[in-house]
């Protein structure tokens, strides 16, 4: 599905995978801040009061559904976008979110790697905006899955409480599910699934089984109702019968 997605949305045949030698290191000067008294990984400038501005920037951009205007920023600064966006893709754990990015782009790898490849300081302003652009756009298909497809929160369909809610994961590029492991008010220590598929949050289905749970009963040989031992619950979504022991 994301394959094919992301074919019709744009031709991958026309992008150049490069290999750039970094540079970073060569230049005397702070590409971010231009100071000479320091190299660009010691740079803690505060960008003229931008760097929080830029660093949401870098690590963000790639989610966002529009592409921030890059032609308006000075080139030190998107330097500074390129270094947090490259902090982003780091080495150490490449190898782990790769197979999660094969779901969107495919087992070859090449786009992956290229998505991974860091855009040298040394680029032109123009040559940088179209690396960052092109990045941005090969993340369209992680950038639906992130906008379009957030599955439903799971309210406890008798008070409302929250039940479940669903996260981000920034490296396997997916929804996670977070399930409430408890609820302040709850008796219960969690929510419950019944066999009809109902969910509840553990108070309310405790209060839900005081209420009206029914003994079972049956009749015996001397035409007498006996019980069971057992409980007689209805889900209160569908009355679909449950039974337990107490
Ligand atoms: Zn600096
Ligand atoms: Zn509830
Ligand atoms: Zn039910």
């Amino acid at each position: 599905m994301a394959e094919t997605l992301h074919d019709n949305l744009y031709d991958f045949g026309q992008i150049q995978f490069t290999n750039y030698c970094d540079m970073k290191a060569s230049s005397p000067r702070c590409v971010f801040c231009n100071s000479p008294s320091h190299t660009t990984a010691e740079c803690n400038s505060n960008m003229k009061g931008r760097r929080k501005t830029l660093f949401d920037i870098g690590s963000t951009f790639m989610l966002d559904d529009t592409l921030p205007d890059f032609k308006s920023f000075p080139i030190n600064e998107l330097r500074f976008i390129v270094s947090i966006y490259e902090d982003f893709q780091k080495t150490s754990y490449k190898r782990y979110v790769k197979k999660y990015m094969c779901r969107y782009f495919g087992r070859k790898g090449d786009v992956v790697e290229y998505l991974y490849s860091p855009i040298p300081f040394t680029l032109t302003k123009n040559r940088m905006i179209i690396e960052l652009t092109r990045r941005w756009r090969i993340y369209a298909p992680v950038r639906i899955n992130h906008y379009h497809k957030r599955p439903e929160d799971n309210d406890c369909p008798i008070c409302m409480d929250r039940m479940s809610t669903h996260t981000w994961n920034h490296f396997k590029l997916k929804w996670d599910v977070i399930v409430k492991p408890w609820l302040p008010s709850s008796m219960f220590n969690g929510n419950i699934r019944t066999l009809c598929g109902h969910n509840f949050c553990g108070s309310c289905w405790e209060m839900h089984l005081n209420a009206n749970s029914k003994v079972e009963y049956f009749v015996n040989l001397f035409r007498e109702e006996e019980p069971t031992g057992r409980m007689i619950v209805s889900c209160p979504m569908c009355r679909h019968q449950m039974y337990y022991v107490k």
